[in-house]
């Protein structure tokens, strides 16, 4: 276990009927509100209603930036922090997904930045303020409700950069699993892949003395695949919606990983397939994933037997080291299929004709992962096998 500082400022406020928090935590901020929110599910559920008659109960006054897209522009961003800077806003509130509060922490930088907030995502500046801001979440899957990072795409250079600064982790998240009652099946899998995919992101490591950190890993991925077909089978179940909302939040909250680094390759291989094509995160790593695992597998059998037998079940009799690791990752493959979620790129209709721009993109800030480095031939060849 290496050295660490562990500081997570976010206030959760979980549970059924906690957007009522918003009228003690919004004042404490100021007056000037700017809502952000997506392409307008909150205004077909009713919670931008609900928030609304909250903000005018705290007689706020209230900007709005709607239809950040999935998988968040910059352009998008950069209208939201010309909003703040016009109206000197006091206090954004995020009411929405990943993209959304993601959005929302390039605004709550850049607004606070004389320069391009492209220059806050490529990290040739670094924040020294921002505007504050909290979230109301209505779907389970990022952990971007209580971490201080943030992905956004530049579409018309058809790149997509993970940035982070610890100026912009919410104030307060509001995680009332019933806003997440009218999420669709689709984006329910894709969520729910995505949280296991930040897990898996962790428990690739080459460190030693970290049985309790791997036992936590273990737990919420069994947590999720004993949960998740039981959710998909009711998508308004309160318990179930419950679960895989606060299993979302803490795979990416610091908790997990504390005392060491995940590798986080399969997530830049798939910013880069989601920057040339612009597919939900959650189905690019359902593709993805198997395929990291499958060509790294060598570098460190025992940990994939690790996660072969404890998470999937694989026992010891079945057969080799490598044997009882490949059938773990054949298991999880099994698992995301059995959900509904994608196992080729070409459930998205992706051919190898911009091979060279993925790999490209995917190379952008030089050879990356922590558990396995790899080259723009690893990168390629995985490509290539999730074709
Ligand atoms: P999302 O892109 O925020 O939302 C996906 C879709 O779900 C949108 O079309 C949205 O519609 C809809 N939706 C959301 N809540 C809904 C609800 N309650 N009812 C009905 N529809 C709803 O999904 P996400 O997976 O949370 O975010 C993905 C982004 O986050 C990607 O760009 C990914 O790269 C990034 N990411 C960030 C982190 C991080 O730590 N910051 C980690 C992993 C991934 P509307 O637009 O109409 O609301
Ligand atoms: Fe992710």
């Amino acid at each position: 276990m290496q050295n660490f500082t562990f500081w997570n400022p976010t206030a959760l406020h979980f549970g059924k009927g906690q957007l009522e928090q918003l009228k003690t935590e919004i004042p404490k901020y100021g007056n000037k509100v700017l809502v952000v929110y997506g392409g307008g599910s909150i205004k077909r559920n009713g919670l931008y209603e609900q928030v609304m008659t909250l903000l005018g109960e705290l007689n706020a006054e209230v900007f709005e930036l709607a239809g950040v897209e999935p998988n968040p522009r910059l352009t998008t961003a950069e209208k939201g922090a010309q909003i703040c800077k016009d109206h000197a806003i006091d206090f954004i509130l995020a009411v929405g997904g990943g993209s959304v509060i993601d959005c929302t922490k390039l605004i709550s930088a850049a607004a606070k930045y004389e320069g391009a907030a492209w220059d806050i995502v490529t990290r040739k500046h670094i924040p020294t303020a921002a505007i504050p801001f909290g979230t109301v979440l209505t779907i389970a899957a990022t952990g971007s409700e209580m971490n201080s990072g943030s992905v956004i795409t530049n579409w018309e250079t058809n790149e997509k950069y993970g940035w982070g600064h610890p100026l912009v982790f919410p104030k307060f998240s509001i995680l009332d699993p019933v806003n997440t009652f009218s999420l669709p099946l689709n984006q329910t899998v894709y969520g729910i892949v995505d949280m296991m995919s930040h897990t898996l992101e962790h428990y690739f490591h080459h460190d030693k003395n970290t049985d309790f950190q791997d036992r936590m890993c273990e737990g919420l991925l069994n947590t999720v695949m004993e949960t998740a077909p039981k959710l998909l089978e009711d998508l308004e179940n309160y318990d179930n919606r419950a679960t895989i909302m606060y299993t979302g939040t803490m795979a990416l909250n610091g908790i997990l990983n504390m005392g060491y680094r995940g590798d986080w390759g399969s997530h830049n291989l798939e910013h880069a397939v989601s920057a040339v094509y612009d597919i939900p995160h959650g189905g690019g790593l359902a593709i993805l994933f198997p395929h990291w695992m499958e060509h790294n597998l060598h570098l460190n059998v025992e940990r994939f037997k690790k996660l072969a037998m404890r998470v999937f079940d694989v026992p010891t009799t079945f057969g080799t080291d490598e044997e009882i690791a490949q059938e773990g990752i054949r298991k999880l493959r099994a698992f995301w299929t059995s959900i509904g979620a994608p196992s080729r790129l070409a459930d998205y209709e992706i051919d190898d004709s911009k091979m060279d721009l993925m790999v490209d993109r995917a190379m952008a800030r030089g050879d990356f992962g922590v558990f396995a480095k790899l080259n723009a031939q690893d990168t390629k060849e995985i490509y290539t096998a999730s074709l």
